[in-house]
């Protein structure tokens, strides 16, 4: 077993780290108060490959793994969890689903320009009233001669706002319950598709979370995604490499947050000495650093098996759940170590803190994780 990174990996990371604390740091706190999607570094994540991170080249990707993917969500979420999420939902996704389920036609339509970064994607599973329960989808997509009509909404779709191209799931078949949901391509500026209401959150703020409505919307028969009726099944699929990127993002929170309280905690002084002298903060780093470390192995675990080829179903889910509860209590802790200076907006650690929860919500919570986990163990 091989713990190291190869040369190539760590330049990887050194490179992305390098661009995010260039491009990326200087702006993050005026990004989140004013709730800025960051279209302007677009064009400079395209550049660096970043938005076709894990498909082939012949599709315009940069050819690589899952291991460098967990390897550079985690550097962008290290400095912005809403950059980081705004990648993964892109890649992971919405191209990740055309990957999977496309036809030769669909790749080179949609694919090769989202994995070049020319066009922004976005994937709307989730409905007001189908979060967790994705299976009881209400949209619909009904055939009429040569075309689908959608109608319907989604809810809390990232990228919402700003994607050309639309990955949705919508009913088919509504006899066929769960196996009548298809996945269909919708691009921007179709008649009968828009925008609802961009959420204003919690934490994630830059990032974009929006509804997506269909109203009598009508697309060609051929961008129906996969096979119909197997939307829901491919969605799935989809969700295990996606939770990869969420447990790569809270890796990557909580690795920030754990930076900035390590180095406050060396130099804040109280009672005569820095804070990190007493035993009550070293024994809060030393787990802080120990749940870092056990969240980024399950994390690359998950991405190497992914690699392997092999179905990562559990694997995925365990590095999800973990990863996305232990930066809550890293960032809790971070917090806890800048005292009331953690409470204000002038250090970075309250920004951690609310960012760093959607990780146990999002593609899937971690309730919903564990009843995969259980499920996976009780397979027979
Ligand atoms: C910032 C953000 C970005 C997102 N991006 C996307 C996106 O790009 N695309 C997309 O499709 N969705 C997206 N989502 C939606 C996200 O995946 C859902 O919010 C999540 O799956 C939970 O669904 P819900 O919010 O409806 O909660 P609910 O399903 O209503 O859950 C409420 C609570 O009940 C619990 N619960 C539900 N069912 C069970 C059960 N069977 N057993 C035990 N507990 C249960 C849940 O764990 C939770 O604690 C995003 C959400 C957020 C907040």
């Amino acid at each position: 077993m091989d713990f190291t990174l190869s040369d190539d990996q760590k330049e990887i990371k050194r490179s992305v780290r390098e661009f995010a604390e260039r491009e990326i740091r200087p702006h993050v706190m005026e990004w989140d108060e004013s709730q800025h999607f960051p279209l302007e570094i677009l064009p400079r994540l395209a550049e660096l490959g970043l938005m076709g991170v894990t498909f082939p080249v012949e599709y315009g990707g940069a050819g690589l793994g899952y291991v460098e993917y967990a390897l550079i969500i985690e550097e962008l979420a290290r400095v912005d969890g809403s950059v980081a999420i705004l990648v993964a939902a892109h890649n992971s996704l919405c191209a990740g689903h055309i990957y999977l389920s496309g036809t030769e036609e669909q790749k080179r339509k949609y694919l090769v320009p989202l994995a070049k970064g020319e066009k922004l994607g976005c994937w709307s599973l989730t409905e007001p009233q189908a979060g967790s329960d994705a299976g009881g989808t209400k949209t619909t997509a009904r055939l009429e001669g040569d075309y689908w009509i959608l109608n319907g909404s989604k809810t809390f779709t990232s990228n919402g706002t700003y994607a050309d191209i639309c990955v949705a799931m919508a009913v088919t078949d509504k006899a066929a319950r769960k196996h009548g949901i298809s996945a269909f391509i919708i691009e921007k500026g179709t008649p009968g598709f828009r925008v609802g209401k961009k959420e204003n959150k919690l934490g994630l703020r830059s990032s974009d979370t929006a509804e997506v409505i269909f109203e009598d919307c009508r697309i060609p028969k051929e961008n129906c995604l996969g096979q119909p009726g197997e939307g829901y099944v491919d969605s799935l699929k989809v969700l295990d490499h996606g939770r990869i990127s969420i447990a790569a993002l809270a890796v990557g929170m909580a690795q920030g947050a754990f930076e900035a309280a390590l180095a406050y905690a060396k130099q804040r002084e109280q009672f005569g000495k820095p804070i990190a002298q007493f035993q009550a903060i070293q024994f809060k780093l030393a787990d802080m650093a120990t749940e870092i470390d056990a969240a980024r192995l399950l994390t690359l675990r998950a991405a190497s098996l992914a690699d392997s080829g092999c179905r990562v179903t559990g694997e995925a889910s365990k590095a999800k759940l973990y990863a996305g509860e232990a930066a809550v209590r890293v960032a809790n802790e971070a917090v806890q170590i800048f005292g009331g200076y953690g409470f204000i907006k002038d250090y970075p650690v309250e920004k951690y803190y609310r960012d760093v929860k959607l990780c146990t919500i999002g593609e899937g919570t971690s309730e919903i994780q564990r009843i995969v986990i259980a499920r996976e163990l009780l397979r027979e």
